[in-house]
């Protein structure tokens, strides 16, 4: 097992990496920019190192510094965390290079599932079913209108290098593809230095069901089911709940199944979630995370396993301590991702927070980076606190839910709270008929 690992990230991920690593008498390091000197994650590790400037690209985005900070610290492991540089093939490769082990999967893997276009056919070739689209990207506008006529309106174009719902454009019919293709080529070329772009058909009105998998080097790969995370605003997800409400257990086992013969035929080490669309019970594959998400801990209160720790586990050599047998769905989890924004226009609301107030009860976690005195910075993601709630089935879990929602209090900033307030209040959410539109095209127009 690893004595030292350096974090390489901040925010509530970089509390939820170190928790792990305390209760595996680990030591860990945090890093940190100048904009996150009194962050949580820098106050409760053992060491930290001051990496540099606000901006993510001198500091959390920084390789040589991070590099730089493992050596100087004696770290024998780096985990990435979620986002930065979570996914950078380059990083994991570099790190290795410098015998450090690298927290995540092969970095051939991150790369291949890194690019949307190799991912869909590599996806093709391990059986699993995809959103019927381009083989590969769409040269120009003339080809554009080729594969649009194939695969029919309404089309999306999408970025080769997406992520985050960046590059993606909907054309609904043949007037609108000119200006989709080029603001899809553009947006992308802007956010990841790629204006590669390729198209789906639109689904109309699909759910965005998710498969958590873990993988050993021994050959033991599992999957902990799903996660429905259809509610979304911008292509970005708001509340995510496991199990989802549309899946029964033999969908599970099927959909289950799918994704964890795949990844074995992969060689894929590590934890990942396998991304589908699901729409008249058809599973449309749309991407491959290769790295913890930030709904991991929906599945952790199903299931009763510290993904985290396995992953750690796993990539210091050890086998999963668990077998898909043992496994069980045990009552229900909702997570409503807190964000420091306004609830209805979305708009950032950095700023110091001079009130904080946690739910407590049976089924409540709280996953956050605040306490009261601290100052939320404007350079960074705005997910500031994550409510997770589990019950001993759906409707039991939104009265939690509910009243968790009630006792919370984060002032006097600007949050998320009310908008989830509002959604748990509707006929939708209580039943659970939203699909990936339903947010933005009902519940906010
Ligand atoms: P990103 O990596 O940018 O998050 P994804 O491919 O994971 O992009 O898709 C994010 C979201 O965009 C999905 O959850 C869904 O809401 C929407 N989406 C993606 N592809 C399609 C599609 N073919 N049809 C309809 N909606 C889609």
């Amino acid at each position: 097992m690893f004595s030292k690992i350096l974090i390489a990230n901040r925010g509530d991920v970089a509390l939820r990496v170190l928790r792990a690593c305390k209760e595996l008498n680990i030591k860990t390091v945090a890093i940190h920019s100048t904009a996150d000197n009194d962050a949580m994650h820098v106050r409760l590790a053992d060491e930290s190192v001051c990496i540099g400037p606000p901006e993510s690209s001198k500091s959390y985005l920084n390789i040589h510094a991070i590099i730089t900070a493992a050596q100087l610290v004696g770290a024998d492991a780096i985990h990435p965390g979620v986002g930065f540089l979570s996914e950078n093939a380059d990083f994991a490769e570099i790190v290795e290079a410098h015998n450090i082990v690298f927290i995540g999967p092969k970095p051939e893997h991150i790369r291949c599932m890194g690019d949307k276009i190799e991912a869909k056919i590599t996806a093709k070739k391990l059986g699993i079913p995809l959103v019927p689209g381009s083989s590969g990207d769409i040269k120009n506008i003339v080809h554009a209108k080729a594969e649009a006529k194939i695969i029919g309106y309404p089309v999306l174009i999408k970025a080769a290098s997406g992520g985050g719902g960046r590059g993606m454009k909907v054309a609904q019919s043949q007037d609108d593809l000119e200006e989709a293709f080029f603001s899809a080529k553009s947006e992308s070329k802007a956010a990841f230095g790629d204006d590669r772009v390729y198209m789906e058909r639109y689904l109309k009105n699909p759910r965005h069901i998710e498969v958590q998998i873990l993988a050993d080097k021994f050959g033991n790969t599992v999957h902990l089911g799903e996660r429905d995370c259809s509610i979304q605003r911008r292509h970005q997800k708001v509340i995510e709940e496991a199990p989802s409400p549309a899946i029964n257990k033999k969908t599970r086992e099927y959909i289950g199944n799918i994704a964890t013969k795949a990844v074995s035929k992969m060689g894929y080490l590590g934890l990942g979630t396998i991304e589908f669309l699901y729409e008249n019970n058809e599973f449309f594959f749309i991407e491959m995370n290769t790295r913890l998400q930030v709904e991991h801990p929906i599945t952790e209160a199903i299931t009763g396993i510290d993904i985290v720790r396995e992953q750690i586990m796993i990539a210091s050599g050890l086998p999963l301590s668990f077998k898909q047998s043992d496994i069980s769905i045990n009552g229900h989890a909702i997570e409503c991702r807190i964000n420091a924004e306004h609830p209805e226009t979305f708009i950032p609301s950095p700023g110091k927070i001079s009130q904080f107030h946690s739910p407590g009860g049976m089924g409540v976690r709280v996953d956050a980076c605040i306490y009261s005195g601290y100052i939320v910075p404007p350079n960074y993601d705005s997910l500031i606190a994550k409510l997770i709630i589990h019950g001993e089935n759906r409707s039991h879990c939104i009265l939690r839910l509910k009243q968790a929602l009630k006792e919370i209090i984060i002032a006097p900033i600007s949050t998320t709270i009310d908008l989830h307030k509002k959604i748990l209040e509707t006929k939708v959410m209580e039943d659970g008929s939203y699909d990936i539109r339903w947010l933005e095209e009902e519940f906010l127009s």
